[in-house]
């Protein structure tokens, strides 16, 4: 986000926010570094929350902003292991990557499943030879 001033067409700089805590609202303040003139832009909670849920720290952070946190974070969450699901041995993994890429995901779901259903928390390729035989694969 970048805020011109329209006299100078100069980026201005962020100066100052104040916080309203009975609504939270908060006003940022923005200042020309040329001609000195100050612009306050009004934001309301939501916009507060939506700012600060983008990175973007209301009255400055230290090191860079980082616009993508905020679908980092979500992605890492949703790439979190679901309780009770299987680990893959290294030796498991390699060989399933020889499986075709358009049967892999169906081949590890099956093997996955295969695991759950046996009270296998690790897949190896003892595990993968099992599941083969029981499915057919
Ligand atoms: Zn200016």
């Amino acid at each position: 986000m970048k805020l011109l001033c329209v006299k100078c067409d100069e980026a201005m700089k962020f100066k100052d926010a104040e916080g309203d805590s009975t609504d939270g609202s908060s006003g940022l303040v923005f200042v020309c570094n040329k001609c000195g003139n100050s612009f306050a832009m009004l934001i309301n909670q939501m916009e507060a929350q939506l700012v600060k849920s983008l990175g973007v720290q209301v009255g400055g952070r230290k090191e860079p902003a980082q616009p993508m946190e905020m679908i980092k974070e979500a992605l890492v969450t949703g790439e979190a292991q679901k309780p009770g699901s299987v680990s893959w041995d290294g030796d498991a993994e390699e060989r399933l990557k020889k499986v075709p890429m358009f049967v892999r995901p169906m081949v590890r779901k099956g093997i996955e499943r295969y695991a759950a259903d046996n009270g296998l928390s690790r897949i190896t390729t003892d595990v993968m030879d099992k599941a083969k035989q029981k499915s057919g694969m």
